[in-house]
């Protein structure tokens, strides 16, 4: 099929089904694949001017040390922009989380957020919730950083436990243990980390909690250093 009955016939399937914009709900319209223009022009963007001091890196301060920390823009409670998370987290939309790496790694990589990384580390699901969702969300906004800054994406080398079910059971101190340990490395995959430095990414930062034990984790392997990118940061 050459090229100009291909548009037709995707401008014309657009027609019969059409999508929608995941902020505002609106019809898109062709060459519009996620949002529509004036949303995407609207998205609430971070501008950090400094990688280590601003209000994404300073949830970190306190409890692990982490070399860069970027988010790609600021949601509210009730903002239409919760609309993109909600969708890639709940109702499928693997391909949000794509564009949307794809999105911050445009936005940061001008500003040299991406030099000197090596591999990118999406912070894992349990795999039961991977079942049920069929991925995760994070790994595809890794993919999408990666399909810009050509820096290759690691998954295997940590994991996330399951623990939830039996902390009821546990005393206080046993269960502040087991917080901890959410995350545990996977030795064999963990090979060449060694001295690294590592993109951890998750989607939201609100407290920053559970990006930190991962970060902790990680900071386990020798020499390793870790730097930090979510796609939305709840506003301070
Ligand atoms: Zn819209």
């Amino acid at each position: 099929m050459n090229a100009t009955l291909s548009l037709y016939l995707k401008a014309f399937l657009r027609l019969l089904f059409p999508e929608y914009c995941a902020v505002c709900g609106k019809v898109l319209r062709y060459g519009e694949p996620i949002m529509c223009h004036h949303c995407e022009l609207n998205l609430p963007l971070v501008r950090f001017n400094d990688f280590t001091d601003n209000p994404a890196a300073r949830l970190f301060w306190h409890s692990v040390e982490v070399e860069r920390v970027v988010s790609l823009y600021y949601y509210m409670p009730g903002s239409p922009y919760k609309g993109p998370i909600i969708k890639m987290k709940y109702h499928h939309r693997h391909d949000i989380g794509r564009y949307m790496g794809r999105l911050a790694a445009l936005v940061w990589q001008p500003k040299g957020f991406f030099e000197g990384i090596d591999y990118i580390v999406p912070v894992p699901l349990h795999a039961k919730r991977i079942a049920y969702r069929g991925y995760n969300q994070s790994e595809m906004i890794a993919r999408g950083i990666s399909s810009i800054t050509g820096i290759p994406v690691k998954t295997r080398c940590i994991k996330r436990n399951s623990n939830t079910a039996t902390q009821t059971h546990k005393n206080r101190l046993d269960r502040w243990d087991t917080m901890r340990r959410i995350f545990a490395l996977v030795p064999r995959y963990t090979e060449g980390l060694e001295g690294k430095h590592l993109l951890l990414v998750d989607d939201v930062l609100t407290t920053g909690a559970t990006t930190a034990s991962c970060a902790r984790e990680l900071l386990t392997i020798k020499g390793c250093r870790v730097s930090i990118l979510t796609l939305a940061m709840a506003h301070q």
